[in-house]
């Protein structure tokens, strides 16, 4: 059967008397298109350069060591503990990383996970390691907290991560926004009620047909590996690129073996590393999943990377702009095949 997944664009052209090139009849071409779930369109223009320097962040590091929360000889006395009464001994460890209470909250249960002791993990050599044991301490936070409100309410355990300050983090130590809530915003909330009515419609998983689709056409496929399927979206999110890892036959951080994490983490590492030789340093990541305890039957677990720059380093100018903050628009400067071609291009599994 023929796959219900439409993949719409629109060219929009306009010409101008080009100074650049001797004020002759140019054009320039921008694309929108619309993502296949929920018709939220991106407009791909202004074609960025193939590959950016890479910044020396050698004195940013340094400069941010002295006074940093989450290094070892603070974090035992500056930051705060749950009461027992919610987490038995305030605070979790494991392996290498800790997780305790946001100081600023965003939710009733707000948690930060430090994945690693140390205060910076370079993006083109993300241990594993670190990867592993932050998504499994947040994975057993989950688990080992006090859930007797939640009961009986749809919840949503997610994990996300803004690391280095172009994707919004004012610290450098790598940690990682640990929510359990009832609203698991607007992004993951409209996706979820499209796929619930594609599966209505059509008796299907959305993100099963999207992958069988991405792997038949294949300019958008990256790889597979364990529990793992990775592509980039046809319709993109960064400015620069996005790239998806879709769990197939899960819905829930819950649903993750020790293997699967593992997984995840060794070809997270691998993307990582691709997208620093293009000169990227800092990036959004995301788990998107069903609420707790579904099945994935109508929505798989998924994961989201999207770097971030300063479009301007000389300004530090965003990446995101009245485009995604006013009219609710995504703007890239790099054609999601592209980013495919890229990540293949590194893709060692
Ligand atoms: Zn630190």
């Amino acid at each position: 059967m023929a796959s219900p997944i439409q993949f719409k664009k629109d060219i929009k052209r306009t010409e101008f008397l080009d100074p650049r090139n001797e004020y002759k009849l140019s054009e320039v071409e921008t694309e929108i298109r619309y993502d296949p779930l929920t018709g939220s369109s991106s407009r791909i223009c202004h074609f960025s350069r193939d590959k950016m320097p890479a910044p020396d962040l050698t004195e940013m590091v340094e400069a941010s060591t002295g006074f940093c929360p989450f290094c070892p000889e603070h974090i035992d006395t500056v930051t705060p503990k749950y009461p027992d009464s919610f987490l038995e001994g305030g605070r979790l460890t494991h392996g290498d990383a800790k997780l305790f209470p946001n100081l600023f909250p965003y939710d009733d249960v707000s948690a930060l996970a430090i994945i690693s002791s140390q205060h910076f993990l370079p993006m083109d050599n993300m241990p594993v390691q670190a990867l592993v044991d932050g998504i499994s301490i947040a994975q057993e936070f989950f688990q080992k907290k006090d859930n007797s409100q939640t009961e009986g309410q749809d919840f949503y355990s997610m994990v996300t991560w803004n690391y280095m300050p172009p994707a919004g983090s004012s610290l450098i130590h790598p940690h990682l926004q640990v929510l359990h809530t009832s609203n698991p915003g607007n992004a993951i909330r409209r996706e979820i009620e499209a796929e619930n009515k594609y599966h209505a419609e059509h008796k299907r998983n959305y993100m099963e047909d999207l992958i069988a689709s991405e792997k038949t056409t294949g300019e958008r496929w990256v790889g597979s590996h364990g529990a793992t399927e990775w592509f980039v979206p046809f319709s993109p999110t960064g400015i620069i690129g996005d790239v998806i890892a879709a769990f197939p036959g899960k819905a829930t951080l819950a649903d993750l073996s020790a293997d699967d994490i593992r997984e995840f983490s060794e070809a997270m590492n691998n993307i990582l590393n691709t997208f620093t030789e293009y000169g990227l340093w800092s990036y959004n990541f995301g788990f998107f999943p069903a609420a707790d305890a579904s099945n994935s039957e109508k929505h798989t677990l998924y994961a989201r990377i999207v770097p971030r720059i300063f479009v301007n380093p000389m300004t530090n100018a965003g990446d995101a702009s009245y485009m995604q903050f006013l009219i609710e628009e995504r703007v890239a400067m790099v054609y999601p095949e592209v980013t495919a071609e890229r990540l293949r291009g590194g893709w060692k599994f």
